[in-house]
């Protein structure tokens, strides 16, 4: 069985040549599912009974079963739990704003990173995701957009996993995504956020993608980050900027920085001065996010003075920065902190 989210579309018309069936009748299975968010094959109208029985023995559509879709008290954000074909489970989230519809995906069932804050880390890893249970989440969701006249503005893998520790179906998950005869989103609308895995940061500026890197940077040193995030000590802050430096250089894209603010750990005036320090002369961003506690974290999240504080010095030193009190956190939506919960007292809107 050919799964429909795995193939390009010269990979599908091949698989249909092969099997005796003319080659526009990819055109057809193309148009259905990405523009008209159509996965079923007898919902296909223009395509015959017998040519759709044929099709049924050796495609197959969905590899990802909506178990539920919850949505948080602003509804606002929408948080989708998937079931794999192997039982496993994978959310994504849906979040709105103004005009923009964000999906934020996962690559990974749990993740081998286990960063301090993180409730993703916390479930331990499983496996790496496919490129089509990658793809398809955007997909399914940009499907359920279109019934309300909606579509996918931004796509950021910031979901479940650490995105460069299952770099190959990550990268297909992009081109199948961007692919101009399919799904064809704009790279530049896509976003790659990474706890900072050298050697995955490196390759990926050698792809000839104009996708947008964000590093989950948290610590304005080496010390704070072996702290809270375990594979600082295999990938040293400095090499880290270095990769990110070249990454910049060679797309020719801004680098934004995710700094998570957690009280008593990071989010001290001199640990501002040196994050200021760490970016002196750099083309970025800083994305700051005031912790969103996790159930059985023992970390908080700052007092606003401090968080204000904080922001003053960068001000001060010419850092652009942002402060996001992230969308969802009744759903536990955070980026880097969406954490199964397979029974839930929230409210859900679809089952
Ligand atoms: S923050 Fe990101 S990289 Fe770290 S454990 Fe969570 S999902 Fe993995």
């Amino acid at each position: 069985m050919n799964d429909f989210f795995e193939l390009t579309p010269v990979e599908l018309t091949d698989l249909l040549v092969q099997r005796g069936e003319k080659a526009f009748v990819a055109r057809q299975l193309l148009d259905w599912v990405y523009k008209k968010g159509i996965f079923d094959l007898n919902a296909m109208t223009n395509i015959g009974k017998e040519l759709r029985e044929r099709l049924s023995t050796f495609l197959t559509f969905q590899s990802l079963e909506l178990q539920r879709i919850q949505d948080s008290s602003d509804e606002e954000t929408y948080k989708f739990l998937w079931k794999l074909r192997d039982g496993s489970f994978v959310e994504s989230v849906l979040i709105c704003a103004e005009n923009r519809r964000t999906v934020c995906v996962s690559s990974q069932v749990g993740c081998p990173a286990k960063c301090a804050f993180c409730a993703s880390g916390k479930a331990g890893f499983k496996r790496n995701l496919r490129p089509a249970e990658i793809a398809e989440q955007v997909v399914q969701i940009n499907s359920w957009l279109m019934k309300k006249g909606e579509c996918v503005s931004n796509v950021v893998y910031m979901g479940m996993g650490e995105p460069l520790k299952n770099y190959d179906p990550v990268v297909k998950s992009v081109r199948l995504l961007c692919d101009p005869e399919a799904f064809n989103f704009s790279q530049r609308r896509i976003t790659i956020s990474t706890v900072g895995i050298v050697e995955g940061i490196r390759r990926l500026s050698e792809e000839g993608l104009k996708v947008n890197l964000v590093l989950s940077l948290h610590a304005p040193n080496q010390h704070i980050r072996l702290k809270i995030i375990p594979y600082a000590r295999k990938y040293p802050l400095e090499d880290i900027m270095e990769a990110m430096d070249e990454y910049a250089k060679k797309t020719k894209r801004d680098i934004t920085y995710e700094y998570i603010l957690i009280d008593g750990i990071n989010d001290h005036p001199d640990h501002a001065h040196e994050l200021a320090h760490l970016l002196h002369g750099k083309q970025c961003t800083v994305n700051l996010i005031p912790y969103n506690p996790v159930a059985g974290l023992r970390l908080e999240r700052p007092e606003k003075k401090a968080i204000k504080d904080f922001r003053a010095v960068l001000f001060g030193s010419r850092v652009v920065n942002t402060c996001r009190y992230t969308k969802g956190d009744d759903i536990a939506a955070a980026c880097g902190q969406l954490a199964l919960q397979e029974t839930s007292s929230l409210p859900i809107i679809r089952q």
